[in-house]
């Protein structure tokens, strides 16, 4: 669970500003996937919107209620994967699950601001909360009609 300080603080520091400010909230008209996911321990729900042309995202938005953690994870999320290759973006998901869930994790270059994350393992009853956004993702790049939850 060893998360270094600095990185704690930083953790502490974006989960507040894009909490506050979530970057891309809001409906994607021209969205060619999108997904609900529903995070029932802790009622966070969100919509992923997504632009996705040749394999690439172009654009990615995202609305929903939740927790300061699922917002700023959805906020940050849109905001990495906007340009990105769909492969890039699977492999990102990995990377961020990883990062979330295993003792020692590095986050590997692609993860960008996104490594500040790795504080989320010191609350593990939060862990949901910040994945909740990147499974409704996978779920929007899969064509799913059905909505996703955590549980
Ligand atoms: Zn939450």
């Amino acid at each position: 669970m060893k998360v270094a300080p600095e990185l704690r603080e930083l953790y502490q520091e974006m989960i507040v500003d894009h909490g506050r400010r979530p970057r891309n909230l809001r409906r994607l008209e021209r969205a060619t996937c999108r997904a609900e996911g529903f995070n029932p321990l802790c009622g966070d729900r969100v919509t992923v919107y997504l632009d996705c042309n040749d394999g690439v995202i172009r654009e990615a938005t995202f609305e929903g209620q939740g927790c300061a953690i699922s917002m700023a994870s959805a906020s940050m999320m849109t905001e990495a994967i906007k340009g990105k290759k769909r492969e890039e973006v699977e492999r990102m998901f990995d990377a961020f699950h990883r990062l979330l869930t295993e003792e020692n994790a590095e986050a590997p270059a692609e993860l960008g601001k996104l490594k500040v994350f790795a504080g989320v393992r010191e609350f593990p009853s939060r862990v949901k909360c910040a994945v909740l956004a990147w499974h409704t993702l996978k779920a929007a790049l899969a064509g799913e009609r059905e909505p996703v939850s955590t549980e």
